[in-house]
């Protein structure tokens, strides 16, 4: 973290009146005690997961470290790492962020990553840590990119450089919330594209996509999709929050 915003933090701390992001009980920095413990203990990051698409493993798949869709039809991604489950502590904090626009809590949800998941993460070699962007449309409607709010935030090897705008995505009217599975991928394909000035830099790259959210990895895929057909040789997506497997 940069000296200035550890000074900044540290001020905060002592002079700001402040609430756990996760329980919201009254102290001293983003997330209690308690709270952090329980990350630090039951994160999903605590449990055997799909090297390629993050979700917990069945037993059966457990020796292959591989989940049966990722081994039946391989997604354009090749590794995944997702800090905690969408159903676990972190849910309510990420809507208070996202729907309610509490930015303050992007500090907090980059510290639950920073504490639980970048030691594991310290030594990925990559180039680049790119956000799943929003439309122009969507940005203006909600004031911030939510994945890029963390993204900024969080600790990584300073040799991987974060760009924003990178990757670029079109307006669809479709929102992924009310859509099946099915129709989420058919509204997701030939929306996001590089622009000009980006594409030479990313080829024979690996690149980190850092999302809030993965369900059913449609847009994390087809993301990898867009940055291979433009020469990046690895992805490797980076996720606040992974959805159950689908039943
Ligand atoms: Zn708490
Ligand atoms: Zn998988």
């Amino acid at each position: 973290m940069p000296i200035l915003e550890n000074i900044f933090e540290s001020i905060c701390a002592r002079i700001l009146p402040t609430s756990c992001i996760v329980c919201e009980s009254f102290q001293a920095s983003s997330i209690c005690p308690d709270c952090k413990n329980v990350l630090a203990t039951q994160s999903l990051l605590n449990y055997e997961c799909c090297y390629q698409c993050g979700i917990s493993l069945q037993e059966h798949e457990v020796p292959k470290q591989r989940c049966q869709d990722c081994e039946n039809k391989p997604p354009y991604f090749d590794e995944t790492h997702c800090l905690d489950r969408y159903e676990g502590r972190l849910q309510n904090a990420l809507h208070q962020f996202k729907y309610q626009k509490r930015l303050a809590f992007a500090h907090g949800l980059a510290s639950a990553w920073n504490e639980n998941a970048s030691e594991a993460l310290k030594n990925t070699q990559a180039h680049y840590l790119l956000p799943v962007p929003l439309s122009q449309e969507k940005l203006c409607a909600r004031g911030f990119n939510q994945s890029w709010e963390i993204a900024r935030r969080i600790r990584c090897n300073p040799s991987i450089k974060k760009l924003p705008y990178a990757i670029m995505r079109h307006h669809t009217m479709l929102s992924q919330a009310n859509e099946t599975r099915t129709s989420r991928k058919a509204a997701i394909q030939g929306v996001f594209y590089i622009p000009n000035e980006y594409q030479s830099i990313l080829i024979n790259q690996t690149a980190i996509v850092f999302d809030d959210v993965m369900t059913s990895g449609a847009t994390l895929n087809e993301i990898a999709y867009v940055l291979k057909d433009n020469g990046v040789s690895r992805v490797i997506n980076w996720v606040l929050l992974r959805t159950r497997r689908p039943s």
